[in-house]
């Protein structure tokens, strides 16, 4: 829009000015062209009203669009009254004329309240003094106090055009308030002197028409009607210039031109200089006279104190940057000489020009010592000729740092590592040489060498880890390619650390892993590489290995070397382990050899641990069926899959039934039946074992209950049920043996758990306490398997047995030559001892249960007698009859309780063997 109207005035202008068309042409076109012009601004201006948000500011362009509008109203009845060939002056368009001032008036009003909260009031107060006063001056003489001599137009004529140019006057004045109190804002001082620069144009015309209309020659088309056509440009660029202002408030850039804010600053002294200049012109007439000399003299004297003034402020200024420059001198120099890091001018060659405080810390170079001194005669060697090529660059560079580069330096027994940066200040004429710095970053560099070692080795046992492991396997697999040779990797898993890091604690735990790992490093040769891949893991990569014989040795070796007992403090324990075996031969690719090994692992540990593997490539199979295995068991017992056998216990001298074992068997929806040694495991693994344990227990408690009721002297008879160690360590055991009695009416006493001695072999307080509480129910406890695990007999009297069963190995042993009897001897005679009692397992021979009533052991169970079985079977079986028949024949119930018929046997041996 200001583009327009730019182009519209300089053309109306023209016209007007060179007079082309002649003078009717000129007079037509000052006329008409006003009122375009003034349409144009009214839009413009009503536009940028609009788009300001509420506030002073959005009112004075209000007020100020109203006032144009007015003025447009008046020109245009003008504009026709002499189109009419009438002079308006005065007429109906003095109405709106004189309108047209109490509305601009109220604008600046509201320009001066905008701008007015930004500046301090009192220096406002001042130039605004100043300013009216100084210009003031200048209308009074030169403008309003003129036209008021001129009485021949008539007194409306005069009244009007004084009240024309007073308000002019006084609208001038007033909009010079803001343009004084602009301020450092952006663009704020634009607004206000585009405002003036309008307004001066048209109060400038006015001043012209009114003069003419004085000397009574006016006609349109002069140079007023230029004035008159040129002030709208102004006005509407402050209106952009206001909306440019605004949005740059908005987005915080904030520039100030130092044009504006000169011409701000010049204002009172132009002011004070046109008070003077209007001094000299009314003393013109006395030109010869002292008074025009004396005004004279105060003028020169005024502009010469002015120009002082100004010099002063400008030495001020200058003094005022002198120190700010010192104050940053001195603050740099201050941060160089407490920087941490050393800072150095040298030159290319290396020769010192100086160095700050901290090269005496970092580098042992004093600053007052520099001197005649070499920077390279620090280093030697490698990092010289580093730090030499180092300067070299740095010299040959234009511009920007250089760097950075590490150097190490040995100082009176301490190494460092130094990190050095570089810029070429040659052209600096305060530098005039490299500038270096130096910083120490020698704990950052450990650090991170303690972070490397931390990716790539356990920190407990210092072993590799698993990912410096599985690289080494790569590498190793790439040179076996290349040279065709062979790679072997062993996993190893420790048998039973859990149970030493629940029963002696974790730091006895950590002390064991350690302990292991001296034992792999010292068992393997030095080329093999032995990590810890994590938990009770480990593995050895064999490199260039010459025969699966010698594979197999180490392998025997390592076997030994952990089955030692470890001490552990006072403790002693003792950890197996299981070791998988994989190699090159099989599996070309890392991450397949380490899994090939795993999988060996695992077939090591359930084949019965404290072996090794190698692996085959049917284990995957069997590794995807247990694992199939352990999905399908997750619904097994909801969907009734377990079932119960029962295999008698027999009293070996009468053959009468003394209790029955439970035996837990799963009818596999696809597998058909599986025995407890192929799911046991993978429960425990998967820890369903817990669950599985407490199903046992209420099923084989509740349907003992139910049985013995239908056979007669069924009292007394009891119930053994295996569980397992998690069930015991990591279960509420006690708790679920209570359930099952409770829910089935069993009496504690008629109750046998069944332990394997494994887990019971630590002897820690916790295990201890959990044995108690469940004797503290009544039940009575077994060692299952009793001589296959640990050796110690000496935990044996700290808990809470009542019952031993001899391991079926032993009575096995009892009829082969050797030493078999000795074993199942010592261990009857032991039990006997520490008044426990013995029942053997596996007896398959007539002879086995003479050795064993020989041997003095009463009761046993075995495929000699029965498999196990359902219960109603055991019902019609010869055991049950003969305890019938003992029930009838006898009356003594004590003796039909297992516990008595024990004491009974017991007792009689013990009376024949003295006879
Ligand atoms: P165990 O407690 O020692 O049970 C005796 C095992 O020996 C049974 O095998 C039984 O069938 C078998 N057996 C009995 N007499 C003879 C014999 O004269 N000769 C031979 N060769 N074997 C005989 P089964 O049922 O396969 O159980 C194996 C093991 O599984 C059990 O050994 C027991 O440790 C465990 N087990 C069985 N049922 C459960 C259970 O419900 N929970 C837990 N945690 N373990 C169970
Ligand atoms: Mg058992
Ligand atoms: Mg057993």
């Amino acid at each position: 829009m200001s583009a327009v109207l730019a182009a519209y005035t300089a053309l109306g202008a023209l016209i007007m000015l060179t007079g082309i068309g002649g003078s009717r042409f000129s007079y037509y076109a000052g006329l008409l062209c006003d009122a375009p012009a003034n349409l144009i601004a009214v839009f413009a201006l009503g536009a940028v009203a609009r788009q300001l948000p509420a506030g002073p500011t959005r009112t004075a362009w209000m007020l100020l669009t109203v006032a144009i509008s007015l003025y447009g109203i008046a020109s245009a009845i003008n504009m026709i009254s002499w189109l009419r060939g009438i002079d308006p002056f005065p007429g109906i368009a003095d109405v709106f004329f004189v309108a047209f001032f109490p509305v601009l008036l109220g604008s600046i009003f509201f320009f001066i309240r905008a701008t007015a909260t930004r500046v301090p009031w009192m220096q406002l107060m001042l130039d605004a003094a100043i300013f009216i006063v100084g210009f003031g001056a200048f209308f009074w003489f030169l403008v309003i106090r003129p036209s008021a001599s001129a009485t021949h137009i008539g007194t409306i004529k005069q009244a009007l055009t004084q009240t024309y140019l007073s308000l002019d006057c006084m609208a001038l004045l007033l909009l010079g308030l803001p343009v004084l109190s602009g301020g450092p804002r952006s663009g704020a001082l634009r607004v206000p002197l585009l405002l003036l620069t309008g307004f001066a144009v048209m109060f400038f015309g006015d001043i012209l028409w009114s003069l003419m209309k004085i000397r009574g020659y006016y006609l349109p088309g002069g140079f007023q009607d230029v004035m008159y056509l040129s002030c709208y440009l102004p006005m509407v660029l402050a209106g952009h210039e206001q909306l440019r202002t605004m949005n740059a408030v908005e987005t915080q850039e904030q520039n100030e031109g130092p044009a504006e804010s000169t011409v701000a600053q010049m204002l009172p002294y132009a002011a004070m200089l046109t008070a003077l200049f209007v001094l000299v012109y009314l003393t013109r007439s006395d030109m010869n006279g002292p008074v025009i000399m004396m005004t004279m003299i105060v003028f020169t004297l005024t502009v010469l104190v002015i120009a002082r003034q100004a010099m002063v402020l400008r030495e001020h200024a200058q003094v005022r940057e002198r120190m700010a420059a010192q104050r940053i001198e001195d603050l740099y120099a201050s941060l160089i000489a407490n920087a941490s890091d050393a800072i150095m001018i040298a030159s290319a060659n290396g020769d010192l020009k100086f160095a700050s405080p901290a090269s005496g810390r970092t580098l042992g170079m004093k600053p007052e010592d520099v001197a005649g001194r070499n920077l390279l005669e620090l280093w030697t060697g490698e990092d010289a000729e580093r730090l030499r090529s180092f300067l070299v660059e740095i010299a040959a560079s234009s511009s920007g740092m250089i760097g950075p580069v590490e150097l190490r330096l040995e100082r009176d027994n301490v190494r460092f590592v130094l990190e050095i940066v570089g810029s070429n200040l040659t052209r600096d004429s305060a530098v005039q040489g490299l500038a270096l710095n130096f910083r120490d970053v020698t704990e950052r560099k450990s650090l991170e060498e303690q972070l490397r070692k931390l990716a790539f080795h356990d920190p407990l046992t210092l072993l590799a880890n698993r990912n410096l492991f599985r690289d080494r396997v790569h590498h190793a697999l790439a040179i076996a390619r290349r040279d065709g040779s062979e790679v072997t990797v062993m996993f190893l898993d420790l048998d039973n650390f859990k149970n030493v890091n629940d029963s002696l604690g974790h730091e006895a735990g950590d002390r064991l892993l350690q302990a292991v790992a001296q034992r792999l490093v010292k068992t393997t040769r030095a080329t093999d590489t032995v990590s810890r891949l994590g938990g009770d893991e480990f593995a050895v990569l064999l490199e260039a290995v010459a025969s699966p014989a010698e594979v197999e040795a180490l392998a025997n070796a390592l076997i030994r070397a952990l089955d030692e007992p470890f001490s552990l403090g006072e403790s002693r324990v003792k950890v197996a382990t299981s070791i998988g075996i994989a190699s090159s031969r099989s599996s070309a690719d890392a991450e397949d050899l380490l899994s090939d090994a795993d999988i060996a692992m695992y077939h090591a540990k359930s084949a019965g641990k404290g072996r090794f593997m190698l692996f085959q490539p049917e284990m995957q199979e069997q590794i995807h069926r247990r694992f199939r295995l352990e999905a399908d068991m997750a619904n097994a017992i909801s969907n009734q899959e377990f079932f119960l056998e029962y295999q008698p216990i027999i009293d070996l001298g009468t053959r009468c039934l003394l209790g029955v074992e439970a035996l837990v068997r799963w009818h596999h929806p696809t597998a058909g039946i599986l025995f407890p040694g192929q799911f046991i495991p993978v429960a425990e693994e998967s820890g369903q074992i817990v669950a599985l344990g407490r199903w046992v227990l209420s099923n084989a408690c509740a349907d003992l209950c139910r049985w013995r009721d239908s056979i007669p002297g069924g009292s007394g008879l009891r119930v053994a049920v295996n569980i397992s160690a998690q069930h015991l360590q990591r279960g509420d055991l006690a708790r679920d043996v209570a359930d099952a009695l409770a829910a089935s009416g069993l009496e504690a006493g008629n109750l046998v758990i069944e332990l394997t001695e494994s887990t019971i072999i630590y002897n820690s307080d916790a295990n201890l306490d959990r044995l108690c509480g469940l004797k503290a129910l009544g039940v009575r406890l077994a060692i299952d398997d009793f001589g296959t695990g640990y050796s110690s007999l000496s935990y044996l009297h700290r808990f809470p047995i009542d019952i031993l069963k001899i391991d079926r190995s032993f009575v096995n042993r009892l009829t082969h030559s050797g030493n078999g009897s000795e074993l199942a001897r010592a261990v009857i005679t032991l039990s006997e001892t520490l008044g426990l009692d013995t029942v053997a397992e596996g007896i398959e021979l007539e002879s086995q249960v003479d050795a064993l009533l020989e041997l003095g052991c009463v009761a046993g169970q075995g495929y000699l007698f029965a498999k196990s079985t359902s219960l109603d079977e055991l019902s019609h079986s010869v055991f049950v009859a003969n305890r019938t028949a003992h029930w009838t024949a006898q009356a003594r119930f004590e003796d039909f309780t297992a516990t008595g018929r024990f004491e009974a046997l017991k007792a009689a041996r013990r009376r024949n063997s003295a006879a």
